[in-house]
């Protein structure tokens, strides 16, 4: 059957509302409506073809309509595609449960599932609040509040978006929110305490350290994005960083929690950010990668001393008392570990290591663009941040909406990609080929002289 673009477009515009949209600037315009995807394509409703710069939302790992995940996810649907993990086990959580433990950094030895990097978070954050309420050291029980990021951000959830620090997302939501401590971004480019990359010795980090020492006794956790703080606008911290920050936690008392919700799965060029440092936390989130970009899955892993904790007779209360309908669903568990099973037989994070290469190469060119102001690179993750004044680093005003008009004039050419503010990001398919690398990043550097020098012309 032929699908009737004009009629789907309609109903569209009737029916759904789109996330992070304002609707109103939607409803002005047609939409590109995918139907189908094909390894690094995405294949629309009229038959155009656009390469997937962002991995639709950062999610795919091997390409789209994969034989191996589809197999995996129709083997399974076969058997059953949904039980329940309440009062019930079923065989794919139990399997991919023991691969994660057995390929995250070493510690973490719990897994508890959900369906989004959200909810991962929310159950982070619970689980080390009522980890420090079951402590017999009544000490420990004033532990209640975290440490976030400034622009950090965690999901939209109220509990994530409590410890998130994007004003943009946020700030209308305050009065919801619980308080917590904001440390300042490890933002070189724009670093927030005024200082010169490389000749700072991490002040951020002394930031850190200052409200530790001062506050320990109330602090129950710390999250961060390890190495790449995504939606902020690919913020890449320097190197160290996040090591003296798993030392700080260490040194008082506070829990670690990795939000490796966006930079796991090989997308910074190992299997988790944390292993770049050597670090391992005690707590960590992950979801987008999970599947493989196919279905909705996540987990919130934890060391044993934490589990231990909420370990006790039925009338002491100290069962974790959360959970979701689909917590731990056979299919998404079934296709996460086919997704796990293939990265390791195409050794995929050897394939990142070395398209992260070709990336930075390809990326040179884009220093000497009139209005690049700084190009951050982790791995398959970049960000290319826009400036209306180059020199005194000047940001475009919103309202001119820069980004959008850059990955508008991409699609024209057959990219999808989407911006953060004024920073335009790649997230290519991790098995993308070179050539495939190249035509994105080709197709990028165009449309960003095209739209930006365009009064010069
Ligand atoms: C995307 C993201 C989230 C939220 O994940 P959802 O699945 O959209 O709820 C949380 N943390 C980080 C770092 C993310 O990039």
């Amino acid at each position: 059957m032929k699908l009737d673009y004009t009629q789907l477009v309609q109903w569209d515009k009737d029916y759904v509302w789109h996330p992070f949209t304002q609707m109103q600037m939607w409803n002005a315009d047609d939409p590109l409506i995918i139907e189908r995807g094909e390894g690094s394509y995405l294949v629309d409703v009229l038959g155009n073809r656009y390469l997937d710069g962002i991995s639709s939302l950062w999610v795919t790992v091997h390409g789209h309509a994969h034989p191996v995940l589809t197999q995996a996810i129709k083997d399974q649907v076969d058997k059953i595609a949904h039980t329940t993990l309440l009062g019930l086990a079923n065989v794919p959580s139990i399997q991919l449960a023991k691969m994660l433990v057995a390929i995250t950094p070493p510690g973490l030895n719990k897994v508890f599932y959900s369906d989004a990097g959200a909810t991962s978070v929310e159950i982070a954050l619970k689980i080390a609040f009522q980890y420090w309420q079951q402590q017999t050291d009544p000490q420990g029980r004033q532990k209640k509040k975290f440490i976030s990021l400034e622009e950090a951000y965690h999901g939209d959830t109220v509990g994530a978006v409590s410890v998130g620090g994007m004003d943009l997302f946020h700030a209308t939501y305050r009065d919801l929110l619980f308080e917590g401590y904001r440390v300042p971004t490890p933002y070189c480019y724009r670093c927030p305490l005024g200082r010169e990359h490389d000749k700072c010795n991490l002040a951020c980090v002394q930031v850190v350290e200052d409200i530790m020492a001062e506050h320990h006794q109330e602090i129950a956790g710390m999250i961060v994005e390890p190495l790449v703080q995504g939606a902020a606008g690919m913020l890449m911290a320097p190197e160290g960083y996040l090591r003296k920050i798993r030392e700080l936690c260490t040194t008082y008392n506070i829990l670690l929690i990795a939000d490796e919700v966006a930079v796991g799965f090989g997308r910074t060029g190992t299997m988790f950010a944390c292993e770049q440092e050597g670090v391992s936390p005690d707590i960590m989130c992950i979801a987008k990668g999970m599947t493989g970009g196919y279905l909705p899955l996540a987990a919130t892993l934890t060391t044993e001393t934490i589990f231990q904790a909420f370990l006790g007779e039925h009338r002491e209360c100290k069962t974790f008392f959360h959970g979701h309908t689909y917590t731990g669903n056979p299919v998404g568990c079934a296709v996460a570990l086919a997704n796990i099973e293939v990265m390791e037989q195409t050794r995929l994070i050897q394939h990142v290591q070395h398209s992260a290469q070709i990336l930075s190469s390809e990326l040179e060119k884009f220093k000497f663009l009139r209005h690049v102001g700084d190009i951050r690179q982790k791995g398959l993750m970049v960000g290319i941040e826009l400036v209306k004044d180059k020199y005194t680093k000047e940001p475009y005003p919103w309202e001119e909406n820069i980004g959008h008009q850059v990955i508008l004039e991409a699609r024209k050419h057959g990219l999808i990609i989407r911006p953060l503010g004024n920073v335009i990001v790649l997230m290519p398919i991790l098995t993308m080929s070179e050539e495939q690398l190249q035509r994105v990043v080709s197709i990028t550097y165009q449309a960003i002289k095209t739209v930006t020098e365009r009064d010069r012309q």
